[in-house]
């Protein structure tokens, strides 16, 4: 327990934007700051943070509180645990009991899992520098490897015993169980109450969560036996999820936000040897290949990432996917070569600071160019080799989600390689087209079956009212998931009998039970298309829209199923995650419906007011009259639309 006058010493130190600032780059706006919310994923920011109020609150997603309950909820800690967490960051000192074994066993497994790897660490550390073996062996190759005294502090290096039980047997007699140290993977289970040490004979790479806690752990071998893998890593567990993570990510995050850049290396020394070298913004995907959560939480600090590779050309295609992902994240990329042989470690290890930052300066470009002069050697006099090195660019430009940036690649691109632009542009969206159409696919068919929504309806004198942006959003619906079921109605008296009704067929009918129609020409055409595969009962093929051989509206379909963030801000935040939640489509497709019906009624009721308005004198009493019905009416239907539109909450 903490008392509580602490409670209010630490309450009262903890700054609210210094505590969230190293979790989230925060941009001064007026008197509060905003950021790129962490609880969930978004492309501009909506996380506002108040200092004189002493809370944050996302505007995305909801989320919001004072400065402890972003630690719990960030950090995933109790109250006493966050408490403990700013007390320690805001030097204030709490009196604790002993950890005693009934206390671990009372933490829940997370928590119990990080206690077993904070004190692992611990030890593994204090075998490299108290230990004989540690010092003979570990400390040795670190201070050969060329690491500098503060280095190896830093990052907490260890080293792990060359004995089978040296540290289970160690762990066990402090009190820790035995099914914790198997389940962070520091043991490894025998059967029969035996468990063996995973990094046995090896240096040790604490790995760090983004708050500095140890999740898990890399080991280097050390002796020099082929059988033994070089490097092996912690399993993934409950505390350290390997595609969530990067290596140096706690080291860097201040150092990143600073530099608005981030370096991505390979593995744990090349980071350590940049960090030495002076370049702290540096992250590593250790072991694993990069994947869009590891992106995301770059992200988070910036949105400018410097991949640096190896100087063997043999390796790199297989890792130009991660360009690809980076730029499908929407972040800007560049690449750099570094010269034959060497790898980050070495490089920097080999040369001053000040010739590595230089080497960065110059060698770095876009991924046009760092494409272009890998493969241009080769490409130069042949043809065929030339147009795949074209396709390789444009597949990676057609990534990118925003198409201003897109054009300015294309523009790139025209220059280097002396193609027309409209070729590439051909190209890109023939890309984004195929691209689109598998996850089209894939979206089709993941929603139950429920009862038909209802929508007011209309009254007979509206037909067509100006609402671009509602018909859209209605379209996308229509193109995303017009033919997954939404509800059935029953056919046949006794029931028995019943048919399933799409969400496609249920958009169509609303709008036309209404007499509504669309303005936008193009999304007529759309619309009255669709209407009319519908009725005449053809199976709608998810790429009909997509292939149209009237362009406006094919470039319309990649469009909409492109780029869902285009559409209006309510639905911004839900797309994310469309395709996990399969209640999603039964709220959100009446909303739109209903965003759609709400509009028309405020714009209608504008233009009847108008009207009356301009009437003058003269007007007979009948038609001033029928006017302020009309307004009753529409005004009364707003209303209630506006309350069912309330009623639909995610
Ligand atoms: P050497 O002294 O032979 O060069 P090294 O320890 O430098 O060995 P490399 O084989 O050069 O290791 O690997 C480069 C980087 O890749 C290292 O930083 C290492 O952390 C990382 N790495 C290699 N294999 C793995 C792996 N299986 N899991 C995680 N990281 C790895
Ligand atoms: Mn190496």
């Amino acid at each position: 327990m903490i008392e509580q006058l602490t409670i209010d010493r630490i309450i009262a130190a903890a700054d609210v934007v210094e505590v969230i600032k190293d979790f989230v780059s925060l941009k001064k706006r007026g008197t509060n700051y905003l950021g790129l919310c962490p609880f969930h994923n978004e492309k501009t920011p909506s996380f506002s943070v108040s200092p004189s109020k002493g809370i944050y609150k996302c505007f995305g997603c909801g989320k919001g509180g004072n400065v402890v309950n972003f630690i719990m909820e960030h950090e995933q800690l109790s109250y006493i645990e966050a408490l403990k967490y700013l007390a320690k960051k805001y030097n204030i000192e709490i009196e604790e009991r002993e950890v005693t074994a009934e206390d671990i066993r009372l933490r829940n497994e997370r928590e119990s899992l990080m206690v077993v790897t904070a004190w692992a660490q611990r030890y593994f550390t204090n075998n490299l520098h108290r230990h004989t073996e540690g010092k003979t062996v570990g400390l040795t190759y670190f201070k050969e490897r060329g690491f500098r005294d503060d280095t190896i502090e830093k990052f907490q290096l260890g080293y792990c015993l060359d004995d089978f039980r040296a540290f289970t047997g160690a762990a066990l007699r402090e009190g820790y169980k035995l099914e914790y140290l198997v389940k962070s993977g520091l043991s490894i289970d025998r059967g029969g109450d035996d468990a063996i040490d995973r990094f046995q004979g090896r240096v040790i790479f604490p790995i760090h969560s983004i708050s500095g806690r140890v999740i898990g752990f890399g080991g280097r071998v050390m002796k020099s036996d082929a059988k033994l893998a070089k490097y092996i890593n912690s399993p993934e567990s409950e505390i350290y999820h390997k595609s969530r993570e990067l290596y140096g990510i706690f080291f860097a995050k201040q150092a990143i936000t600073r530099a608005d850049k981030c370096f991505l290396v390979e593995g744990y020394t090349d980071v350590i040897s940049m960090h030495q070298a002076g370049i702290e913004n540096v992250v590593a995907s250790s072991g694993t290949a990069l994947t869009p959560d590891q992106i995301r939480l770059i992200k988070r600090f910036t949105s400018n990432i410097t991949v640096i590779y190896d100087g063997d050309t043999a390796g790199i295609m297989a890792s130009l996917r991660g360009i690809d992902l980076i730029l499908e994240e929407g972040l800007n990329v560049k690449a750099i070569l570094l010269p034959q042989d060497d790898d980050p470690d070495s490089f920097a290890r080999k040369n001053s600071s000040s010739h590595v930052m230089e080497y960065i300066e110059q060698n770095e470009s876009d991924f046009i160019h760092f494409k272009a002069k890998l493969l241009q050697e080769e490409a130069k006099n042949d043809p065929v080799k030339r147009a795949g090195l074209v396709r390789d660019v444009v597949k990676s430009i057609a990534m990118i989600p925003e198409s201003i940036t897109r054009a300015i690649y294309i523009k790139e691109c025209t220059r280097i390689f002396d193609v027309e632009e409209a070729v590439l542009y051909s190209e890109v969206a023939a890309q984004r087209r195929a691209k689109m159409e598998k996850v089209y696919g894939r979206l089709e068919a993941t929603v139950g079956v429920e009862p038909k929504p209802k929508t007011p309806s209309m009254p007979g004198f509206v037909h067509r009212v100006f609402c671009e942006e509602q018909e859209k959003e209605l379209l996308f619906f229509l193109l995303k998931h017009g033919t997954q079921p939404f509800y059935t109605v029953e056919t046949d008296d006794d029931e028995s009998e019943s048919e399933t009704v799409t969400v496609g067929k249920y958009i169509i009918d609303e709008i036309l039970n209404d007499d509504l129609e669309f303005t936008n020409l193009v999304y007529k055409k759309v619309f009255d298309e669709y209407h009319k595969l519908i009725a005449s009962g053809s199976d709608i093929d998810s790429r009909y829209f997509l292939n149209h051989p009237d362009s406006d509206i094919s470039r319309l379909a990649v469009d909409l199923l492109t780029s869902p963030h285009k559409l209006s801000k309510i639905w911004e935040k839900y797309h994310a995650n469309i395709d996990e939640d399969e209640d999603f489509l039964h709220k959100a497709v009446p909303k739109a419906i209903l965003a759609y019906k709400g509009k028309i009624m405020q714009i209608a009721i504008k233009e009847v007011s108008d009207r009356l308005k301009s009437l003058d004198s003269q007007a007979q009493p009948e038609e001033v009259n029928e006017l302020l019905v009309r307004i009753k009416t529409l005004t009364e239907l707003k209303k209630q639309i506006s309350k069912e539109l309330e009623r639909i909450v995610f």
